[in-house]
């Protein structure tokens, strides 16, 4: 018997990347997602990719009743929770509507899985909760802090899911701190879509070289770094769907969190550099102040993920600009919704 995971959030990014890495491994997959930040042609794409069928709900994690309907159709026995508004900026700009989309998706689909019996869950949490960490590379046993209200809300779902395990001894639940997720699936069929300006530095630039952006923006040169600009632990998509599925076949009783990084860096300059040689383009760019927020240096000890849930993030930074390359060669307008 197939093991029915309940994926929300599945046809965003990280999302469906994972839910073609867990068709492939005999998993059956119902997605459900808002497309609120998607497209529904990705729908397709999984199941091409993976040659599974899956199967797909547009609904909303705010409407309990509909997400009630979810569980009493499908033999559901473990959900990856992906879905969730996701940028910093305009967290800053619009608390209360992350605060309510963000939580009361989560406190419902808790709310449903108590109820149907269901008790394991893979959540995406982020590095965004060290806030600015006070040792690198950094520990899961490091101390948390948000700095804004996104983060804000991956801690307080952290902490709901802690007060959930501590209610009753059936739930498993393990919380995945991604640090930066890039690239794209090896086909150049699957990849990030941002909709307007993308937030993120590799969307950026992969817009700069192809022409859809004149010039990028590099915040601060004069970061305490070796050049001067940030610093992050970027890791291949692909790895990181990797990790859900060794999450979740080794879940174990009560609450727990993992870094999901490579523990290598790479500054803004070297992302660029990179991106050049790749594609052979030019990457226009120039210095500018620093981005509110931001921090100097974000690296993760991947080293309990490693142990732990027998996992490793391999794919290098050339690895990584070259399959984000071909994703945005392939298709210059993401999906074209
Ligand atoms: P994404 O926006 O591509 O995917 C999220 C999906 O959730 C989208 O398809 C969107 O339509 C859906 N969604 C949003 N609100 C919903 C709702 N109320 N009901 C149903 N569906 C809803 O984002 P992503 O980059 O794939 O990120 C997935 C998760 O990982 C998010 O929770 C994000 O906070 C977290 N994360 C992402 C990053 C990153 O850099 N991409 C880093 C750390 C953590
Ligand atoms: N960055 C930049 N220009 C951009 C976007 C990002 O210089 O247009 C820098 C940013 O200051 C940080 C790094 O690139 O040092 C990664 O930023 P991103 O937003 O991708 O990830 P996060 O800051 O959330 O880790």
């Amino acid at each position: 018997m197939k093991r029915t995971i309940l994926v929300t959030g599945g046809t965003g990014y990280i999302g469906s990347h994972t839910c073609v890495a867990l068709a492939e491994h005999g998993y059956d997959v119902v997605i459900v997602d808002n497309l609120s930040n998607s497209s529904s042609k990705v729908v397709d794409v999984i199941k091409q990719l993976s040659g599974q069928n899956i199967t797909f709900h547009e609904l909303d994690l705010t409407d309990t009743e509909a997400l009630g309907e979810v569980f009493d159709a499908h033999p559901i026995e473990a959900v990856v929770h992906f879905a969730g508004l996701k940028a910093v900026g305009e967290s800053v700009e619009k608390p209360l509507w992350y605060y309510q989309t963000n939580l009361v998706s989560t406190m419902n689909l808790l709310e449903q899985m108590e109820k149907h019996g269901v008790w394991d869950l893979v959540f995406s949490s982020s590095a965004t909760v060290y806030g600015d960490p006070e040792q690198l590379p950094i520990p899961e046993t490091a101390s948390t802090g948000a700095t804004n209200p996104y983060g804000q809300t991956k801690l307080m779902i952290e902490n709901i899911c802690k007060d959930v395990a501590a209610s009753n001894p059936n739930w498993r639940l393990a919380m995945l701190r991604y640090f930066n997720p890039i690239g794209a699936h090896a086909s150049g069929d699957l990849g990030e879509d941002p909709t307007g300006i993308p937030n993120n530095l590799v969307p950026f630039v992969m817009q700069v070289a192809v022409g859809r952006r004149e010039k990028l923006n590099v915040f601060g040169d004069d970061w305490d770094t070796p050049d001067g600009t940030g610093v992050r632990d970027y890791i291949h998509v692909v790895d990181l769907a990797a990790g859900h599925l060794a999450a979740l076949e080794n879940l174990k009783e009560g609450w727990d969190a993992y870094n999901l990084g490579t523990g290598t860096g790479a500054s803004v300059l070297e992302v660029v550099k990179t991106t050049e040689l790749v594609t052979g383009k030019p990457v226009n760019y120039s210095i500018a102040p620093r981005r509110s927020g931001d921090i100097a240096t974000s690296l993760a000890d991947p080293t309990k993920a490693n142990n732990e849930l027998d996992w490793r993030a391999d794919r290098n930074i050339r690895t990584m600009i070259v399959d984000a390359w071909n994703w945005q060669s392939k298709n210059p307008e993401g999906f074209g919704d």
